[in-house]
């Protein structure tokens, strides 16, 4: 994410489009962030497309291009493989991009698929947004149990792989208390160390870290 990757798509898709070559844009109809007919990169680049609710459905569009682009790859299932190696075998060269592991760290399929029968890979990185170095992994700001800190676009973020590391090991460790954003009153009580026991909850009262 924020790696400049649909940038890069549509770069090589508008040089072909230049060249007359016959171009097919396609995206799964999940990604309508931006726009329904058009891929758009973070920069507002943006370039006609059509949305297709499965992979197969590329297949009856592609007919007639020499040039197919694909964005955001990793909605698009296992089937994608199957459509991907048939077009190429009819001789059309095949652009996809998408993101190869999700917020987790663990291969988007079918992304880590693809790459192993592409002829050619660009790895594009973004910045990390804690350190500044070279980003590979998409960091989901949220507690241990899935409640989320902050909403909307702010929800990921782009991070190397250290700050990626330190920030999931923090989530796992830190009290949820500290990501829930709940304001309370009450004086903040010291980080309980390992083994401490925890004292029970008031009776009568659910405490939303109980449940
Ligand atoms: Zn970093």
């Amino acid at each position: 994410m924020y790696s400049g990757k649909t940038e890069e798509l549509i770069r090589r898709l508008r040089r072909a489009q230049i060249a007359r070559q016959r171009v097919e844009i396609f995206k799964p109809i999940i990604d309508d962030r931006y726009a329904k007919d058009h891929i758009v990169s973070h920069s507002d680049l943006r370039i006609p497309s059509r949305s297709v609710k499965t992979a197969k459905e590329i297949l009856r569009w592609a007919h007639e291009a020499q040039v197919i682009g694909i964005d955001e790859g990793q909605f698009l299932g296992p089937a994608l493989l199957d459509v991907v190696e048939r077009l190429a075998r009819q001789g059309k060269r095949v652009i996809v991009a998408g993101l190869d592991q999700d917020y987790m760290g663990q291969p988007f399929e079918p992304m880590p698929q693809l790459l192993a029968i592409a002829e050619y890979i660009t790895k594009t990185l973004a910045i990390c947004m804690v350190c500044g170095s070279p980003a590979n992994r998409t960091y989901r700001k949220v507690a241990k149990g899935g409640r989320v800190v902050v909403g909307g676009a702010d929800l990921y973020e782009a991070r190397c792989r250290r700050c990626y590391d330190l920030g999931r090991r923090a989530q796992a460790m830190a009290p949820i208390h500290e990501f829930t954003g709940e304001t309370d009153a009450r004086p903040q009580t010291p980080r309980r160390t390992a083994g401490a026991r925890r004292k029970p909850s008031a009776p009568g009262r659910v405490r939303k870290q109980d449940r």
